[in-house]
């Protein structure tokens, strides 16, 4: 199996290697065939991809706008048949399925857009705009980068110290190393259950501990692929 998936009541995958959806270390018909697969696997016929920037932005996907380059970092859509997809190797990608009002959405969520609370913008968009009940909204946070792994310095624990008051509740720090560990998955889980969610499914997974099996940005650096975390109605 090269793809995750999970049971929440609508069609989800989270592709692994051997697929690869980094344009710059594959051919462009590589590319094209993984992108194939995954409608295949999903049995899809539109699949929704923004230009990624580690931004707080959400794009709200029609039939009418999916092609169209967006920069954002989220997507939103209330159509069926469309997956939501966001390329990812240790960031989050986060998944919002509303079984009530039938809405998704996919949000990629690497620690500029944990900072920048991305998944609130995400869920503020569901709410406000396609009626959402917070407490309604099931969440996924699929296989990333892990505590033992996401090892940062200072600079990066005071953004986080920053836009998150009892961040070290979810630190640890070694002395020796001067560094910071930081559980984003724990911290992303709380603050997703503050706002109000009442369901969340973590995978509990790092992708630099399985970096044989999925793409890991700190696993293989600059040559590495990108998985693609995809959700559809
Ligand atoms: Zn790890």
């Amino acid at each position: 199996m090269n793809y995750i998936t999970y049971e929440i009541g609508t069609k989800n995958a989270f592709f692994i290697k051997p697929y690869n959806f980094n344009i710059n270390t594959i051919s462009e018909k590589e590319f094209m065939d993984n992108i194939n697969s995954v409608k295949n696997e999903l049995n899809i016929d539109n699949l929704a991809l923004v230009t990624q920037r580690h931004t707080a932005d959400i794009k709200k996907v029609t039939l009418d706008n999916i092609n169209e380059e967006t920069v954002a970092d989220g997507m939103i859509t209330d159509i069926p048949n469309i997956g939501l997809g966001v390329k990812v190797a240790d960031c989050q990608a986060i998944f919002l399925y509303d079984p009530i009002k039938r809405v998704i959405g996919c949000v990629h969520s690497g620690w500029r857009g944990t900072v920048k609370k991305i998944v609130k913008n995400a869920i503020d968009v569901m709410v406000n705009d396609y009626g959402s009940v917070i407490s309604d909204i099931k969440v996924v946070i699929c296989p990333s980068i892990l505590q033992d792994h996401f090892e940062v310095d200072y600079d990066v624990y005071l953004e986080f110290k920053n836009s998150f008051n009892d961040i070290d509740k979810y630190t640890i720090y070694k002395e020796d190393l001067n560094k910071y560990y930081i559980d984003q998955e724990t911290l992303n889980k709380d603050y997703l259950m503050s706002l109000g969610i009442k369901y969340i499914k973590v995978a509990n997974t790092c992708t630099v501990c399985n970096g044989n099996k999925i793409h890991s940005y700190r696993y293989e650096k600059e040559k590495s692929g990108r998985n693609l975390a995809v959700i559809s109605l």
